[in-house]
């Protein structure tokens, strides 16, 4: 079974680079004083979650989302009287000499963004919702339905784009998952395809008008759902439309705290390293001042590359991709970037767990401790595989513990014999390639780190036998450009077709883990390789938040894209922070389930519940189901289309009031608060998906 190497010509192409970095050009669009796209920064914007018809909260929360340096603000705009306020808020903030870019966030209603557009300097209409709404139904559209309701579209959106044009103000053309029209969900299901359509049937309408001020989104509280659609939107848009136009980034609903910013990173990353993305929103169910650091943590390593080397390095990076027209970049894929299918390998039994084939990603992470002093080393072993709790449980799977020398080797056998049966979850690893054969016979997963100077130097593969343990091959690269010799992958095959080796994975450790995984990966499927891949995260002493949002991008990309059988993580962190790190990056990714799935959206203007405190309490009550997804929804307006995929749904409905949904159905209205939270438990017994905490 040899894994699978996707041609340019694979469904409709990528025109983008997988292997380095290349910012696409996209045509400058202005926001009042700043503009973004082309070779501007990629701005960071957030959004209000007061009432706008509270005049005073929303500019004294304006002021410090300003003061936070948020560079674009977005205001929801329900009704014409909101967007009428928006002129209050405006001349309001400009007194106070805030210029920040504003945007109507408009839902549904024409007369409200005819309104919106004379006091902002943006406006963002949903396709799935302007004009039409979403009533989840199954019907079949016949074509002459379908054409009819393009119609009334055209109708109700054009004068909107001819104001637009005429003010100057510029439009984001804002899809979300779970808010497709009914007419589209008829002809391309609530998909990545039907969000592309749907956005390019309005962008359409606005190239007809001569109008190309223009950004798209694509957002899902789906981390690979919200990635396959921005990327096929860029191949399909630039194919088709007269612009390469900007794209504002976002997962929507990402929840709070380490989970929210995990998934926020990981999808917006994904892209930016991709070379797509000109604005982006972290969206997190806290105060939206919180989002805004979080935000530049995640753009500020792209933007110092524009920053750094100046107007000719802007040309360089960009060289590649003209006006997203695509002339090179249509690298060999190893994976399908519009879908996810996992990378296909053997399995292999590799200690306590097995690698590859269908088991699970599994979890290693890295002891700190060194192996001279044995009894912290045991104590820190325990504490990171917490053998007292119940299997499934978020530990570690495996620990790795570093050998340095040959006199490392007794302390090694006296720590395996002193954990029993939990030596089968030790690793030894080892940069020595004399010391290697001889930690075979006493693990049984072993791994081997080979630096950069000395990758062509491993004829010693050559003289190793299978030994008794299961053996991963770390190459080390100190740039990403680099990858692993295809003769030293030959030799490896050769190896494995002889039989001499049966249990080998490997793995690159690399400032840009991704591209350099994604090059092994080809290079594995051009010498028909399938071994397990190790996605091996090393941090490299930055802060935490940063370690949480570099390990996301560079680690839960790859398993977004299908690749990776286990996630190996070390950091600087703690123990259980680096164990709920991983299962975090495995949980964004949804390739591990390991607790309850909590799809929040941030609150807005809608909002009429203590959005923030009523997801800490059902945390608290639901948390340890496992593979359950569970919406908490601010309105009942957006709400139960934006928690997509949720299996249970908790939206408010007004003052003091929520309605509860298993799936897409509705099964209580409007009940009262108070009770709402135990109706839920209920709900959740009756389904038999509820489990007593242990
Ligand atoms: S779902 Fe939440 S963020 Fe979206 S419109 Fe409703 S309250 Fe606002």
């Amino acid at each position: 079974m040899a894994a699978e190497i996707l041609t340019p010509g694979h469904a409709i192409g990528y025109p983008v680079p997988l292997y380095s970095y290349r910012r696409r050009f996209t045509r400058e669009v202005g926001f009042g004083g700043i503009s973004l796209g082309g070779y501007q920064p990629i701005r960071v914007e957030s959004m209000t979650n007061t009432h706008t018809m509270d005049t005073a909260a929303t500019v004294e929360q304006c002021r410090r989302l300003y003061e936070a340096g948020c560079e674009i603000i977005r205001l929801t705009v329900p009704t014409e009287k909101d967007a009428a306020n928006l002129r209050d808020i405006r001349d309001q903030l400009r007194r106070d000499g805030i210029t920040t870019p504003l945007v109507a966030d408009i839902h549904f209603s024409p007369k409200a963004a005819m309104k919106a557009v004379e006091f902002v300097e943006n406006i963002r209409v949903n396709p799935g919702n302007y004009a039409t709404g979403a009533k989840f139904s199954s019907d079949d559209y016949t074509d002459a339905e379908y054409l009819g309701e393009l119609e009334k579209v055209r109708e109700e959106f054009t004068p909107l784009v001819r104001k637009a044009k005429e003010l100057g103000v510029s439009m984001r053309i804002g899809t979300n998952h779970g808010s497709l029209s009914d007419r589209i969900v008829s002809r391309f299901g609530n998909s990545p395809e039907g969000m592309v359509e749907a956005a390019l049937e309005f962008a359409r309408i606005c190239e007809e008008e001569e109008y190309f001020d223009l950004l798209f989104s694509m957002k899902s509280s789906n981390v690979r759902v919200m990635i396959h659609a921005y990327r096929m939107l860029v191949a399909r848009a630039d194919a088709e439309l007269r612009h390469a136009y900007p794209l504002h980034l976002g997962v929507t609903e990402a929840g709070d705290g380490d989970e929210g910013r995990i998934k926020s990173a990981m999808g917006i990353g994904a892209l930016l390293e991709d070379g797509l993305g000109d604005t982006i929103r972290v969206s997190l169910t806290e105060d939206p001042v919180n989002e805004v650091p979080v935000g530049f943590a995640i753009v500020r390593k792209y933007n110092e590359q524009l920053q750094v080397k100046g107007e000719k390095a802007y040309l360089k990076v960009n060289r590649v991709v003209e006006h997203g027209k695509a002339v090179a970049g249509h690298d060999a894929m190893p994976f399908d970037p519009y879908h996810h299918s996992r990378r296909r390998s053997i399995r292999i039994e590799a200690g306590a767990e097995p690698l590859g084939g269908d088991a699970m990603p599994r979890v290693e992470t890295s002891a700190r401790t060194s192996i001279a002093d044995p009894d912290a080393l045991r104590a820190e072993i325990l504490e990171r595989l917490s053998p007292e709790l119940p299997a499934e449980s978020i530990r570690s799977e495996y620990v790795n513990v570093g050998v340095g020398c040959v006199e490392d080797l007794p302390e090694l056998e006296g720590l395996l014999d002193s954990l029993g049966r939990l030596r089968d979850r030790i690793v030894a690893s080892t940069a020595d390639t004399m010391l290697f054969p001889r930690l075979l016979p006493l693990v049984s997963r072993a791994r081997l780190d080979i630096v950069e100077g000395e990758i062509l130097g491993t004829g010693f593969i050559d003289d190793l036998g299978d030994g008794g343990a299961a053996m991963e091959f770390s190459f080390i690269h100190e740039h990403s450009s680099v990858t692993v010799p295809a003769e030293v992958l030959t030799r490896i095959a050769e190896k494995l077709r002889r039989n001499g080796l049966s249990r080998v994975s490997l793995s690159v450790v690399s400032p840009q883990g991704l591209f350099a995984t994604r090059r092994l990966v080809l290079e594995l499927a051009k010498a028909g390789l399938d071994v397990p891949v190790v996605v091996r995260y090393r941090d490299r002493g930055i802060d935490r938040s940063g370690v949480l949002i570099d390990s996301a991008v560079q680690a839960g990309t790859l398993f977004c894209d299908g690749i990776g059988d286990l996630v190996a993580i070390e950091t600087g962190l703690q123990g259980e922070e680096e164990v709920g790190l991983a299962f975090n990056i495995l949980q964004a990714a949804r390739v591990r389930m390991s607790k309850t799935e909590f799809i929040s959206c941030p609150g807005c203007g809608r909002t009429y519940f203590e959005l923030e405190k009523t997801t800490a309490l059902i945390k608290q009550r639901v948390s340890h189901l496992k593979g359950l997804k569970v919406g908490i929804m601010g309105c009942i307006v957006n709400g139960p289309g934006e928690m997509a995929d949720a299996d249970f749904g908790y939206v408010g409905s007004g003052k003091g009031r929520v309605s509860l949904y298993v799936g897409r159905d509705c099964v209580e209205e409007n009940m009262p608060e108070d009770q709402a939270l135990e109706r839920l438990i209920e709900l959740i017994r009756q389904s038999g998906k509820w489990v007593d905490p242990s």
